[in-house]
This record gives C-alpha cells, structure tokens and sequence, in this order.
C-alpha cells in the first residue's frame, strides 16, 4: 500500500505515513475501493473465488475482455506451434483458469500503485477516474475477436463441404488415379 500524499510505502496497521505524517484512516477502504474500480465487473468473484470458468470456456476472447493482451497473444499463436502447440494451449488455459484471479488482483494493486505515485496529491474522484480507464474491461474487442472467429469458422466449414461435393462430382476415372 502507498500514502496518497506522499507515495511512501506503508507499513500495514500504522495510523499515520511514516513519511508525511497523513493520517491513514479510511485508506484501506479506499483502496479497496479503487480495486474495486479497477476490476469493475464481478469484483467479488475475483477476490473470492480462485477457479475462473470463463478462462477455461472462451481463454482468448476472455483474455481481450480482460485486457491482459499479453496472454491473448500467447493463447493466439501456440495452436500453431508444430506438435506441442495444442497441447501446451489447453495445458496454460488449465493453468490460467486456477491462477488468473489472483494473477489479475495483484497486477490491479500494482497498476494501482503505479497510479497513485505519479499522480500524488491528486483528488480521489480523479485517481479513480484514472484506475477505472486503466482496468475495466473491453467488452468490443471480445466480441469483434468472437465474431471474427464464427466467420472463419463458417468460411472453413463452407470450403471443405465444397471440396468434398467436388470431389464427389468426379468422373469414376478421377477416383481411379487415386484408389
Ligand atoms: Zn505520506
């Protein structure tokens, strides 16, 4: 935790900053407040529960939702790694599903910190306007990334149902190249 005046670490259970002497009272609720800010959508979930189902339903459009675009662009290009990628793919998603939550929580304390120590002395309405840009969610680019995957999955769908009728089409000659 850091004082919001001066941005000095705060021993846990003191009163006052050691630093500036600002009284302390009420901050544990305000950064619980401002956690709680960051996070937006199903807080308590994330601070009681430690299984994340949707990480293991929708990993990659979660991801996105989330804004942690890192793992997104880890979990979009491991199915194309040569033999081990699918594999490792659903092993991580297992992983994330049990360690996502408390994974996010403390990157949200530390973008939380990071916040308030170059923003010192600012008021809180306008600390927490800057959490809540920096956390929430981003529900478009999940579904935009949802529908792109629908699309391509269809346009698959239709091309290998036109090779096969294609396929089917060829004169008995054709089949006797092959078989
Ligand atoms: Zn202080």
């Amino acid at each position: 935790m850091i004082c919001n005046n001066c941005g000095n670490n705060i021993v846990e259970g003191d009163k006052f900053c050691r630093n500036c002497g600002m009284s302390l009272k009420g901050e544990n609720n305000f950064d619980e407040e401002l956690l709680r800010v960051y996070v937006g959508k199903n807080y308590d979930k994330f601070v009681s529960r430690k299984f994340n189902v949707y990480m293991l339903m929708y990993p990659n459009a979660y991801m996105l939702y989330r804004k942690s675009y890192k793992y997104f662009i880890i979990l979009l290009v491991l199915p194309f790694v040569p033999l081990i990628g699918i594999m490792v793919y659903f092993v991580l998603t297992f992983i994330l599903a049990f360690s996502f939550n408390e994974m996010y929580l403390n990157e949200a304390r530390d973008a939380i910190n990071g916040i308030k120590q170059r923003n010192l002395g600012i008021s809180s309405d306008a600390l927490k306007e800057l959490v809540a840009n920096k956390g929430g969610t981003n529900l478009v680019a999940a579904i935009i990334y949802s529908l792109i995957v629908i699309c391509l999955s269809l346009l698959m769908l239709v091309a290998f149902y036109y090779v096969l009728w294609w396929l089917l089409r060829m004169p008995v000659s054709f089949w006797n190249v092959w078989i």
